[in-house]
């Protein structure tokens, strides 16, 4: 699939980090011309949160901003399978957002609205209609929450996470881009101009004018080491599948109030995720808390599914930032330095356009319109973009 190389002394681009993110920018700088690059990874190929996410893809998010964004990454995600020539398993199915309060049902349909006004299909749908699309859903008023309404979004789904993961390392490979698995970054070096000058690895030293950090959960990590502090806190999020079963959900299922979501594998395996763990850390272990949780919440949604065994359970970590929108661009405090990160729970969906706009970026100096609003300087700027409820279980 990807060749091994030794490291050079110098490119024109280091990307940190070759999770979905790392690898798209490096494939959409090929498509520019741009191959002089390297793409470091402290370990394997997709073993960070890109290789352990639940892979939903949606774009019916709160914000015009958020709206605009990840629907243009819908469509790369739409396309991906032909461009790469590799099949990413991507399911449309529908992704559809329950509300048990009346608070609840008006963030929906303020959601429905501002998805609309943008062209994306999401509309708020009946108790009926949904007892129609999930019969397994408990949609009777037995539970402690009953559901009052929903938001429905067809072209929302699934995808196989290590396929796209996979295919764009493929890609990046056959325009001889490098991709070097196991090459740690220890620090970065600015010059006194304030340039990146060069990127520290346990295999050698690189220099190089432009450094991506695209390190998802260890991103403040490699900011510090270029001066920078970000506020973005790093999270575990985990997740579960059940064992396999006939096929009985054809939808994403997700409730906020319950802070849960679940959807079923084409291999019928169930797929359960909650939010974040509620304390920072950088530990990738699983707790009994998570699947007492988890499993409660389901049944509350699918009593139909109480004797099902779970078959395994894994975490991943988040860089949660304040406003649950990602941070992408240049800063003012080093040249050269550019951002990629502040993917919480929710940026695998994101992989394309952000690869897309920050090689654009990088190839033009000029930031795109649509990632304008994500720059690092809006917190400074008291301009957050107030993205959490259409973030913060939906994934
Ligand atoms: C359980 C779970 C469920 C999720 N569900 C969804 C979902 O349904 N939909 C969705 O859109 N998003 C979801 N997410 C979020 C999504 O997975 C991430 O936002 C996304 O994968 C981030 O991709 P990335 O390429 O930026 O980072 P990653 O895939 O995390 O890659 C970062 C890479 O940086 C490397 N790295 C770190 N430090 C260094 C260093 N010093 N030197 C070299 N390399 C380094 C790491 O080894 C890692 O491979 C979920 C996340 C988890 C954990």
């Amino acid at each position: 699939m990807w060749h091994r190389h030794n490291l050079k002394p110098a490119y024109d681009v280091v990307i940190i980090g070759a999770g979905v993110h790392g690898l798209a920018i490096a494939y959409y700088l090929g498509k520019r011309g741009i191959t002089r690059v390297a793409v470091l990874d402290k370990g394997y190929l997709g073993g960070g949160a890109s290789g352990r996410n639940t892979a939903i893809i949606r774009s019916n998010y709160r914000t015009p901003q958020g709206v605009a964004f990840y629907d243009e990454s819908v469509k790369l995600y739409e396309r991906l399978a032909l461009e790469l020539d590799y099949n990413v398993m991507f399911s449309q199915q529908g992704h559809l957002t329950v509300a048990h309060t009346d608070r609840g049902v008006t963030t929906l349909r303020e959601r429905a609205e501002t998805n609309r006004l943008l062209g994306v299909d999401s509309r708020l749908v009946s108790v009926e209609e949904i007892a129609e699309l999930v019969p397994g859903l408990d949609v009777s008023t037995k539970p402690h929450q009953p559901i009052l309404a929903g938001l429905y979004h067809p072209p929302g789904g699934i995808i196989r996470h290590d396929a796209v993961v996979w295919g764009y390392a493929r890609g990046v490979d056959r325009q001889g881009i490098e991709i070097h698995p196991f090459t740690e970054v220890t620090g970065i070096r600015i010059d006194s101009a304030r340039r990146v000058e060069e990127v520290i690895t346990s295999r050698g030293t690189i220099a190089t004018r432009t450094v991506v950090n695209a390190t998802a959960g260890w991103c403040s990590t490699i900011a510090h080491m270029a001066g920078i502090e970000l506020p973005i806190v790093t999270y575990p999020l985990q997740a579960l599948v059940t064992e396999r079963l006939k096929p009985f959900l054809h939808h994403v299922i997700v409730s906020a109030t319950l802070h849960v979501y679940i959807n079923q594998t084409d291999r019928g395996e169930v797929v359960i995720g909650e939010e974040i763990d509620p304390y920072p850390s950088y530990h990738m272990g699983s707790t009994l808390r998570f699947m007492e949780n988890a499993a409660a919440h389901t049944l509350e949604l699918f009593p139909c599914l109480a004797q099902v065994k779970v078959l395994r359970q894994w975490a991943g970590l988040c860089d949660m930032p304040p406003d649950f929108a990602p941070i992408i661009g240049t800063v003012d405090e080093v040249e050269g330095f550019i951002f990629d990160v502040g993917w919480g729970t929710y940026g695998f969906k994101a992989g394309p356009a952000a690869g897309y706009r920050v090689a654009e970026l990088i190839a033009t100096g000029k930031t795109p319109a649509v990632i304008e609003p994500f720059a690092l300087s809006r917190f400074a700027n008291l301009q957050p973009l107030g993205e959490k409820a259409a973030a913060a279980v939906s994934h």
